[in-house]
């Protein structure tokens, strides 16, 4: 929604006070936005914590704050339950990627087909990356499976599976690694990202390459571990699979296992525990992105599925 559709809303209802909560990347235009809040007559608390995704809904502490609604800007609706209301604000990143498409042309040249993915804050540009990709002579798919054409989530990048037999590599527009590396992990085909901020086209296979040695790696050593860890956040949206039912299946294989709560997960939360494996039940992405910063061996509970380790008929979320 754009904002002042938010507004129009929030005053039709009687809402009066906003909890706005927004990814770090915008954290500095935020004051501009609260104050453009203030003068369309809705008072703005600004959330300092950090703001993952949709995922990501702070309506305990919003509610703390007195405040009527949520609004989550540059972040997509996928269905989290909130019992305040929730409005998501579109929050589009303004540049020209044809500039870095033409300064990196060579890095496509060896593929003719490309599937085309984004994320929710890039996806204006997909008209004219296609557009320039195509009067450069190759051919360009894309498919739909979040609001819009093209766009992925960390962790939901059917966007770009649907399509992956028909293409030859994958671009994904946007800046940074993010989005890129959560398809990159999950198809053969190469990825490579047109970072829009940098300028540059990353080739993600060495970083794929090193998150998938170092996971199978944790995996083993979780398969060894004597004490193992459970990693559960309360976020609602972050709740993933059934910590309670894993727990049991691993006592069955002779483990001790502890089940570790929280809001999000920081390296000093974990020091000091003594296990000798973590099993994460968040979001997905802190087990491959965020690999070096732990420890012990770290692998997301998924990994203990796909691999036979365990088997569980039906996973239930919590
Ligand atoms: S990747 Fe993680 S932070 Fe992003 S939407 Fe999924 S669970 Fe949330």
């Amino acid at each position: 929604m754009q904002l002042s559709e938010v507004v129009k809303d929030m005053k039709k209802r009687g809402y009066r006070r906003a909890f706005v909560q927004y990814p770090e990347g915008i954290k500095r235009r935020m004051p501009a936005f609260a104050e453009e809040l203030e003068k369309a007559g809705i008072e703005a608390v600004l959330c300092l914590e950090y703001t993952y995704g949709a995922c990501d809904l702070r309506e305990y502490e919003a509610g703390l704050m007195k405040c009527d609604a949520l609004l989550h800007v540059g972040h997509e609706d996928f269905g989290v339950k909130a019992k305040m209301p929730v409005y998501y604000v579109d929050w589009f990143i303004e540049a020209d990627p044809t500039i870095c498409l033409e300064k990196n042309f060579a890095q496509l040249k060896p593929y003719k087909t490309i599937g085309l993915v984004t994320s929710v804050q890039f996806v204006h540009m997909m008209k004219p990356v296609r557009e320039w990709l195509e009067a450069h002579g190759k051919r360009v798919m894309s498919s739909r499976h979040q609001q819009y054409e093209g766009q992925m989530l960390g962790c939901r990048v059917q966007a770009g599976k649907k399509i992956e037999d028909d293409v030859d590599c994958f671009l994904c527009v946007g800046a940074g690694k993010f989005y890129g590396l959560g398809l990159a992990l999950e198809t053969d085909k190469p990825m490579l990202n047109l970072d829009i901020e940098m300028n540059k086209i990353h080739d993600m296979e060495d970083v794929k390459r090193r998150i998938m040695k170092v996971t199978a790696w944790n995996l083993s050593a979780v398969k060894d571990a004597k004490k193992v860890g459970l990693l559960v956040t309360w976020k609602r949206g972050q709740m993933f699979g059934s910590p309670y039912v894993i727990k049991k299946l691993l006592e069955k294989k002779g483990k001790q296992v502890f089940v570790f709560a929280f809001d999000e997960l920081s390296i000093p939360k974990l020091e000091g525990l003594k296990v000798d494996a973590m099993i994460s039940f968040g979001c997905p992405r802190i087990s491959t992105d965020d690999l070096d910063k732990y420890k012990v061996p770290f692998i997301n509970f998924t990994e203990l599925i796909k691999d036979g380790y365990l088997k569980i008929p039906a996973l239930k979320n919590i």
